[in-house]
């Protein structure tokens, strides 16, 4: 890949607030002052360069976030919004009318599983859910009102890993536009320049990585974003996804430390894969030879983030799971919670909490096992004394010898 490094680019931006602080002063304000009327009106024409309007519509300190995300993944523009969800179901009405038709990855996140297959049929829009990592499944599933192929870089929770640059190929041959859930590689893999049009997060996950706020963002170009957030047409505007400028500016700040935070949460991640691997549970990581995409995940990525912070773990039943996951949080090793990014290790069983909007055979058709235990791995500082305590905990429940 060109040499792109998404955490130079975030760092390269230069911001003083108001009084010379070296962060930029939050924008406490929902409404602002004009001049003159006719700057007013010009401003409710689109005319809005340099003039802020509402905060619905932007804000000082969602614009400074939203800038910095741009950087961060190569787009010319990003609008944030107040959850991840707010950042993908604005998109999907945006791209999508009556009688469009999308086509997605079968293995997403269970909420964005559920808009596609429950909400967005009563505005007829419909989804062909599928298999994305095989091209031609993808290529096949497209149709005259095809408007958008839709995946996550690396799926929640099965962590598979799409192939953006042949994704992206397909896309441009039918005109149709690749969107792509970022949220758990941020840094690792650049989807936008590997030719994707829209590159979505959850900032709730790693980019705060606080586990304090619900926010996302939509990184694209400066069209789409202007799009969204059209005072007559905007999906951002009109259905009000709003980011609080109070938690713009926090999320600003706790993006500055992501790219330490991801490399140890890589880190940290590939070392416990490696050693559940060796003692022979079934472990998935994108970082170990035995992951179906490792070669792929590998070919895409940012080099120095590695592989990411998730790792999956089959117990086989959701019994033994909940009875590890409870042994885990009672010994400190990290909290029996959905969500990710935090610094404390995340575990939930998948089947019953964050996909349970996909109904039970369709899981089990995806190979999503009750059993799965999906674990964002902390920042620990000791990683091989957490290991030697999570070994004796599967002992303890009898995973292991
Ligand atoms: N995308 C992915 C991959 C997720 O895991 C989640 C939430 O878990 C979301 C999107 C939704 O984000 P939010 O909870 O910020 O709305």
């Amino acid at each position: 890949m060109e040499d792109f490094n998404p955490a130079n680019n975030i760092q390269d931006l230069q911001y003083f607030g108001e009084f010379g602080g070296v962060n930029p002063s939050i924008s406490d304000s929902s409404t602002y002052t004009f001049l003159s009327a006719k700057t007013m009106f010009d401003t409710f024409e689109g005319n809005t360069e340099g003039c802020y309007l509402y905060s619905r519509h932007s804000s000082p300190s969602n614009l400074y976030l939203g800038e910095a995300l741009a950087q961060m993944e190569g787009t010319e523009s990003a609008n944030v919004t107040a959850s991840g969800m707010g950042a993908i179901t604005s998109t999907l009405l945006q791209l999508c009318k009556s009688g469009h038709h999308i086509i997605s990855s079968r293995t997403i996140y269970g909420g964005t599983y559920a808009f596609m297959k429950n909400f967005l049929p009563d505005f007829n829009i419909k989804t062909s859910f599928v298999d994305i990592t095989d091209l031609s499944i993808v290529e096949n599933a497209i149709n005259e009102n095809t408007k958008v192929i839709f995946c996550e870089t690396v799926s929640n929770p099965l962590l598979e890993v799409a192939d953006l640059f042949g994704l992206a190929a397909i896309a441009k041959k039918h005109n149709i536009k690749l969107v792509v859930d970022n949220t758990f590689s941020p840094l690792s893999i650049s989807p936008t320049k590997l030719g994707t049009d829209i590159t979505i997060h959850s900032l709730t996950k790693f980019i705060n990585g606080s586990s304090d706020a619900v926010a996302g963002v939509v990184c694209a170009s400066s069209q789409f974003v202007n799009d969204l957030k059209d005072v007559n047409s905007g999906a951002c505007m009109l259905l009000g996804p709003t980011l609080d400028s109070l938690r713009a500016s926090s999320i600003l700040k706790n993006l500055r430390t992501l790219h330490l935070r991801i490399r140890k949460h890589s880190e940290n991640a590939q070392f416990l894969a490696e050693k559940f691997e060796k003692d022979g549970l079934l472990v998935k990581y994108p970082g170990l030879k035995s992951h179906k995409q490792h070669d792929l995940f590998t070919s895409m990525m940012n080099t120095e983030y590695g592989y990411g912070g998730l790792l999956t773990l089959d117990v086989k039943t959701v019994e033994k799971a909940n009875q590890l996951m409870e042994l885990m949080q009672k010994e400190n090793l990290g909290y029996l919670a959905v969500s990710l990014g935090f610094y404390k290790t995340l575990f939930s069983a998948s089947g019953s909490s964050t996909s349970s909007e996909i109904p039970e055979d369709e899981q089990k058709e995806m190979g999503l096992s009750q059993g799965l235990i999906r674990m964002s791995v902390g920042l620990d500082h000791d990683i091989q004394r957490t290991y030697d305590k999570m070994k004796w905990c599967m002992q303890q429940v009898h995973l292991l010898p």
